[in-house]
């Protein structure tokens, strides 16, 4: 026996419940078409909404800025790796999305695990959507506050935990997904506010698959329901619609000012690099200047979510370009997939944990890369796969 013998049984555990997670490798700049595992394909897995992670403007903006100020900054953003990109970054990045203030992080998923615990702790209560991001999961419990699930999107279950815990409590957070990834569903922002404000609880939201895609020209989901000045956190990501990497925390100055001094991957992390900061200013750019992308991106989505339908596949409650096609079984997910790669389409399988047990599907995300070809080839293979394996 060794010590690592109960790994080698999970694995072949995994691998005995189709849920053994292969991962491809890309071999080409990401855009609608990619070079994997050798071979082109048409791409639906990326969260490259936009298609600006290879864009011509975002690259040269990075090179410029590598040949000015180097690649990396060599310190924790508190003691002496904030850059002139980084100050600049936040400043464009809270006018753009129309708050006091933003700060970034080097992920979305530090962001949250940065913001979570700077504002509650062991006195403390956080009331969380069931189906949060394993990120907010993973900050609710480095927090050390007692975490309350409510029932996904339920307003009434929200506040029902609200009146049966709050007063137990020195403070309370409310925290959501603002798209939920796995579905593409939007959570009720609107009336998520009024219980908070009822409540007088801070009110946080991850609009990772939002920003960039939500409200006018992609400025996310608090521009989305208008709540401008009335959400307290609004987190959100470059890595996603923006092309690049790096977390963004945007809202109230003084909870700005308060990650600055206790946000701990701010405080022990290294700073974004340089061509990361000096791309994603570009993308800002852009997005300030045309709601062109956006809007593409909207179009296409709006059409494959249809033709889909029509083909008669079931695409789940989605209100956003995330297209899950609900399949059920992880084995039938995956042998869909590679079918789907056989005939040259790139679209992941996703099963449990990161979906539910029996809710295995196939995602597709589509982005205004897209050219109306490609969604057309896209759904000939879905149709031609799906009857094959008795989907539709
Ligand atoms: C993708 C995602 C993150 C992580 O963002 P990264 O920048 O890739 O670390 C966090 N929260 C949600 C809701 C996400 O969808």
């Amino acid at each position: 026996m060794s010590k690592t013998d109960w790994i080698t049984q999970e694995i072949e555990n995994l691998h005995s419940a189709g849920l053994y997670n292969r991962i491809r490798t890309i071999g080409s700049p990401q855009g609608a078409w990619l070079t994997v595992d050798g071979k082109q394909v048409l791409n639906f897995c990326s969260n490259n909404y936009l298609g600006l992670a290879n864009h011509p403007a975002l690259v040269s903006a990075a090179k410029k800025a590598l040949d000015e100020m180097g690649v990396g900054p060599a310190a924790v953003r508190s003691i002496a790796g904030t850059m002139t990109l980084h100050v600049e970054l936040e400043k464009r990045l809270a006018q753009f999305k129309g708050v006091e203030a933003a700060i970034t992080f080097q992920s979305g998923f530090t962001a949250n695990l940065a913001t979570i615990p700077a504002l509650v702790g062991k006195e403390d209560v956080i009331f969380s959507d069931r189906l949060n991001h394993a990120s907010i999961i993973d900050g609710a419990r480095l927090s050390g506050a007692k975490i309350i699930p409510y029932e996904h999107n339920d307003v009434k279950s929200l506040e029902e935990q609200i009146k049966a815990n709050q007063s137990q409590y020195r403070r309370a957070l409310i925290v959501t997904d603002g798209v939920f990834s796995m579905d593409g569903d939007i959570a009720p922002l609107l009336d998520i506010y009024e219980v908070a404000k009822k409540y007088d609880i801070l009110l946080m939201v991850d609009d990772a698959h939002g920003e960039g895609v939500l409200g006018k020209g992609g400025r996310g989901i608090v521009d989305h329901f208008g709540l401008h000045g009335k959400v307290d956190v609004e987190v959100g990501t470059m890595s996603k619609a923006f092309g690049v990497m790096g977390g963004i925390v945007a809202g109230n100055a003084v909870i700005i000012d308060w990650l600055r001094q206790r946000g701990r991957p701010f405080l022990f992390s290294s700073a974004m690099t340089v061509p990361d900061a000096a791309a994603c200013l570009a993308a800002v750019d852009i997005l300030e200047d045309s709601t062109q992308l956006v809007d593409k991106l909207w179009d296409n989505a709006k059409y494959f979510k249809a033709e889909m339908k029509t083909l008669g596949f079931n695409t789940g409650v989605t209100e956003t370009p995330i297209t899950p096609v609900m399949l059920g079984e992880a084995p039938l997910a995956q042998q869909f997939s590679r079918e789907l790669f056989d005939m040259g389409i790139f679209a992941m399988a996703l099963g449990f944990p990161t979906v539910p047990q029996g809710k295995a599907r196939i995602r597709v995300m589509i982005s205004a890369a897209h050219s109306k070809d490609d969604l057309n080839k896209g759904l000939e293979a879905f149709k031609s796969v799906g009857k094959k394996l008795g989907v539709i």
